[in-house]
């Protein structure tokens, strides 16, 4: 009797893994025709500074798939990255967001950067930086005006290969901006060596601002690493006006999240910023008339 639950239990276990394994090829699959249905789009996601300025925007990436409706990038990044196809989505999205430069410059008076994710394979890809050139030189993209993202993990997972890609970058001219910071590694020695101008902290830690002082205390330590070795600070996920506010309070410079606008198509830019504007303008007729 033990047996047969036994083997039950096994064959479930079986099916679970065997139709996650059906999905993910299945995904890898469907990425091959969605780059050529383009099926991709790029969502941009506003980044205020400290007075309610614009100063940034980052591109995400979003499929709406004819295989299985909206698929997270959460999901299919790292099924691009195992089946190799990585590479072709990386050039798809940076093709599109310097076919949009012109027109998101133009909705902003001030000078903004735009902010592109890399992944770790990314990082092993030279030819990359040629296409980058390319594509730049192409579209008349200031190189200035353009930030690569990559997370902590990936710098540390393939330490020389970054370090070279990164050096490139930085004689492009683009910055380099290092993502989900403090949730990668305990050492922080490597920080003195690294190319890198923006610390982005983690939504996690944004999270639990006001429940946890530890969090809190992690937030500040990122705030005022990043200020000692000449960083800009940028924290993701600021969903709430008094996490703006102690975010603003701590140092920080830059400031991403649904509070100020989730990310959004070009076409809907023009709003989300008008929206942003308004909401300062109260804020600022609001401590005006105190
Ligand atoms: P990330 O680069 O750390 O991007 C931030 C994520 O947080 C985005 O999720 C964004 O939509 C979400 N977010 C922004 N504000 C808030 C907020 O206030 N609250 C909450 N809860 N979330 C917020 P998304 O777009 O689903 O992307 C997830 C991850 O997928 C990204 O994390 C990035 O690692 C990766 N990714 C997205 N687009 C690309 C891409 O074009 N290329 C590569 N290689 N990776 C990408
Ligand atoms: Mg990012
Ligand atoms: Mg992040
Ligand atoms: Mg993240």
């Amino acid at each position: 009797h033990a047996k047969e639950t036994g083997k039950s239990s096994c064959s479930f276990f079986d099916d679970k893994l065997l139709r996650e394994s059906v999905r993910k090829v299945e995904i890898a699959n469907a990425i091959s025709t969605a780059l050529v249905k383009d099926e991709f789009q790029v969502f941009y996601q506003p980044k205020v500074g400290p007075n309610g300025g614009i100063i940034g925007f980052e591109a995400l990436i979003r499929w709406q798939s004819s295989y299985d409706g909206i698929i997270a990038p959460s999901e299919f990044i790292p099924i691009a990255e195992w089946c190799g196809k990585i590479g072709d989505i990386t050039r798809y999205l940076i093709s599109c967001v310097f076919r949009e430069y012109r027109t998101i410059v133009k909705l902003v008076s001030t000078t903004i950067h735009i902010s592109l994710n890399l992944s770790a394979h990314d990082l092993r890809d030279m030819s990359l930086i040629g296409f980058i050139r390319d594509e730049m030189v192409k579209n008349k993209v200031n190189p200035q005006h353009i930030e690569f993202e990559i997370t902590e993990s990936s710098y540390l997972e393939n330490l020389e290969n970054a370090a070279l890609f990164l050096q490139e970058i930085g004689t492009l001219g683009s910055t380099v901006a290092l993502d989900d910071f403090g949730t990668g590694y305990s050492s922080l020695s490597y920080l003195s060596q690294i190319e890198v101008d923006t610390l982005k902290i983690d939504h996690s830690f944004v999270k639990q601002l006001h429940e946890s002082d530890k969090d809190r205390f992690i937030i500040q330590s990122i705030i005022n690493l990043g200020i000692s070795f000449s960083l800009n600070i940028c924290a993701e996920g600021v969903e709430t006006v008094s996490d703006r506010d102690a975010l603003i309070d701590m140092g920080c410079h830059q400031l991403q999240g649904y509070l100020f606008s989730k990310p959004v198509p070009l076409g809907a830019l023009a709003e989300a910023l008008s929206a942003i504007n308004r909401t300062n303008w109260q804020l600022k007729s609001h401590l005006s008339s105190n």
